[in-house]
């Protein structure tokens, strides 16, 4: 699982309610920024995302973002990797025996995209079909390289548009049994097949994705706010970056702060590690001493849509292989 905070301030008409209209800002509230939590165990421990520093910044009265699912903890990262090693031998084993898999290179994921909706209004989650063909236009723009980035395996087919009218799914609330209800319900398809749910989403985030794993669950998908899509009203946040980033997930990428500075940080060898979530575009960032400036271009940060435009060979590879060990046939 992974969440993407949402840190804007919407000033958008269309939007104004007291719900949507908050930027989190945990300097205010007093609580330790996401880098020194990266030892906290559990992966829906709630911690604080560190602040923004938009002029605009109110906090929800009370309210701290829940931490990011996908920063996980060391241990997390550990066992993670050790399971996409075992994934990878158990592959490997099956493809000497006959009928063997060849692992593949390329690969065109199937997307449904569920639209969950309160009612038949925009600020009920009534989006137009347009936003979710630019969405797909994005992924595919960003996973090939087009926006100049490393190219991936990765190219993404819009299957279907499902629309959902139900207030008790709206906003979808992360963790809760009303997301696991709208999940099981919902979710087509097999491992291969991408499952996207757009809404307007509890605790001012983002989006939030699952990692693969080696057994399919009906959890197994990414969720999107819904205005993030290309066009849509989240300042700042509405180029599409976020289905792109989320994506990442579902497709193994950790965080580009993942593990900070130390250790084996994301587990790319490509990324620069970097000490904490970068917001905005703070240009020329560097937070570790080890070599590279922080990675704040790349789709796995924090970064303004306008800001992040690339993933990095290292990432590419790092996609395609836990996509044979995972969710190819
Ligand atoms: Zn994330």
């Amino acid at each position: 699982m992974g969440l993407r905070p949402n840190l804007l301030t919407r000033r958008t008409a269309g939007v104004a309610t007291t719900t949507l209209a908050l930027l989190l800002s945990t300097a205010a509230v007093g609580v330790v920024p996401a880098a020194s939590a990266f030892s906290a165990a559990p992966s829906k421990a709630t911690c604080a995302e560190p602040a923004d520093t938009h002029s605009d910044a109110r906090v929800k009265k009370g309210g701290v973002a829940k931490h990011d699912p996908n920063s996980l903890s060391a241990a997390q990262v550990r066992d993670r990797e050790a399971d996409l090693a075992a994934a990878l031998r158990d592959r490997a084993n099956f493809r000497t025996g006959p009928g063997a898999v060849t692992p593949l290179a390329s690969v065109t994921i199937p997307v449904v995209v569920h639209v969950i909706q309160r009612d038949s209004t925009r600020a009920g989650g009534n989006i137009p079909d347009s936003l979710i063909t630019s969405q797909i236009n994005v992924l595919n723009q960003a996973y090939s390289g087009a926006t100049g980035g490393a190219a991936t395996a990765f190219s993404f087919q819009l299957q279907k548009i499902n629309r959902v009218t139900n207030p008790s799914w709206y906003p979808i609330v992360q963790g809760s049994t009303a997301e696991r209800n709208m999940k099981s319900t919902l979710r087509e398809g097999g491992k291969n097949t991408l499952n996207m749910y757009l809404g307007e989403l509890s605790d001012s985030l983002l989006g939030w994705a699952t990692f693969p794993q080696r057994k399919l669950t009906s959890m197994d998908g990414v969720v999107v706010l819904n205005e993030s899509l290309p066009g849509g009203s989240a300042t700042n946040y509405n180029q599409g970056d976020t289905g792109t980033h989320e994506i990442g997930h579902w497709l193994n990428l950790y965080h580009t702060f993942q593990g900070g500075c130390g250790g084996s940080g994301d587990s790319v060898s490509d990324t620069p590690a970097e000490a904490s979530p970068a917001y905005q575009c703070p240009t020329g960032r560097d937070t570790c001493s080890t070599a590279g400036l922080d990675p704040i271009t790349n789709f796995m940060d924090y970064t303004y849509d306008s800001c992040m435009y690339q993933f990095t060979p290292g990432q590419a590879s790092r996609m395609i292989t836990a996509w044979n060990a995972y969710r190819a046939a």
